[in-house]
């Protein structure tokens, strides 16, 4: 089988199948303005999914980190979620996010705001409302990917570092004419999800990048510092989360507004660099200065916002798993999709979260993320 696409969600597709006897060649072609991998927060959660069925799904996402991943060193790390909110729009949502939450059964502790010095010493924030998340954690998204390609290769598979210009029912044609023959082909390309599937005829629409829409998003990177925060830190303006190393990752969504694709990935607005610093200063003060690195990254959205995972065609040739949040689904997924194509049922889990849906109507895209909570 070909796999193309060997980030995220390609990487692991190929381990699930190599693991299971399938030989597969896995055809990547890297490229950082549509690497959404890379600029990754790495939030492993299912912390604001609506329907329900799609908070299933992620819980299944995050509890596979706690159990087949654990045992991997250095991928994820159970450091837990605080979320504090002081203003009152953040207090009024969060509250009902929370609610919603403890009714889920997804493990939730209510603190009292006089317990944030202790929980995460140095933060100097508004604290009115305060929760924690114990179950959240964090994932190094490259080295998901080194380890998932690793076990890929070590099964037997193959890697190509080449763009496929075509997919068909047999195989895929490269960019440079080559053919590789295949029984089926997983495209899992992020946002050129669409566009690969579209040379088989077939439709899998993800959402254009659009200066500050649903896929355009800010991720910096900070220096090592010993002020770093050990978890993931959810404030109104500014979400810090511990990086391998001794930096942090941090997200200020209220600044992805002008978040342009045609400046990705580095050209970052310098007035932006300097909005991240000023928050980072304002909310961990010890951290003040620290050196950090924006870049823009590109979130993969398919067209009504929601995973698509399964067969494409009729005939169960040409398969996609292409989702959003897909460090947090993208290994599980993966696992689910495998033994689909081994010809396992369909996870009932996975109803409604079909490819195929698409043929019927593209659905709406979803709003972009700018709240706390949303990623
Ligand atoms: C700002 C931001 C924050 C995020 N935060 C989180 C988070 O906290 N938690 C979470 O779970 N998820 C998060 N995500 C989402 C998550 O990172 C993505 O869903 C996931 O990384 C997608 O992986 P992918 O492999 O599908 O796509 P990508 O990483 O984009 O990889 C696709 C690969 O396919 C290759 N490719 C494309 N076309 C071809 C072709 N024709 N031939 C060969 N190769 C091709 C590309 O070059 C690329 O290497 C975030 C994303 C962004 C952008």
């Amino acid at each position: 089988m070909v796999v193309v696409g060997g980030r995220m969600t390609g990487s692991a597709v190929a381990a699930s199948l190599a693991t299971r006897g399938v030989a597969v060649t896995v055809v990547d072609a890297p490229d950082p303005l549509g690497d959404a991998t890379a600029a990754s927060y790495g939030w492993i959660n299912s912390h604001k999914k609506h329907p329900e069925s799609y908070h299933v799904l992620n819980s299944a996402g995050l509890e596979h980190f706690h159990g087949v991943l654990a045992g991997v060193p250095g991928v994820f790390r159970a450091t837990g979620h605080v979320e504090i909110a002081g203003t009152d729009e953040h207090v009024a949502s969060f509250e009902q996010r929370s609610r919603r939450l403890q009714g889920l059964g997804y493990g939730v502790d209510e603190h009292e705001p006089a317990d944030l010095a202790r929980l995460v010493p140095g933060l100097a924030v508004r604290a009115r409302l305060v929760r924690g998340f114990p179950r959240e954690g964090i994932a190094a998204p490259d080295r998901l990917v080194a380890h998932f390609t690793a076990t890929a290769v070590a099964a037997g598979a193959r890697t190509v570092g080449a763009r496929v210009d075509r997919v068909h029912r047999d195989g895929v044609v490269l960019t440079d004419g080559t053919t590789i023959a295949a029984d089926a082909v997983v495209v899992c390309a992020g946002v050129a999800t669409g566009a690969v599937t579209a040379t088989a005829g077939l439709e899998v629409p993800t959402v254009a990048a659009e200066t500050g829409n649903v896929v355009m998003g800010y991720m910096a990177t900070t220096a090592p510092t010993p002020a770093a925060v050990d978890r993931i830190v959810t404030t109104d303006g500014l979400n810090l989360r511990p990086e391998p190393g001794g930096g942090m990752r941090l997200q200020a969504l209220g600044l992805d507004g002008d978040c342009d694709p045609d400046r990705a990935p580095f050209d970052v607005p310098a007035h932006v660099t300097d909005a991240f610093s000023e928050r980072l200063a304002e909310v961990l003060p010890a951290a003040a200065g620290t050196p950090l690195q924006v870049r823009i990254g590109r979130r993969v959205i398919p067209g009504d916002g929601f995973p698509a995972v399964g067969p494409v065609d009729d005939d169960a040739r040409i398969w996609t798993l292409v989702t959003h949040s897909g460090v947090t689904l993208g290994p599980w997924l993966a696992e689910r999709l495998a033994e689909e194509m081994l010809g396992a049922p369909p996870d009932p889990r996975l109803a409604g979260y079909s490819p195929r849906r698409f043929r019927a109507s593209t659905g709406e895209a979803p709003a972009a993320p700018r709240a706390p909570g949303d990623q």
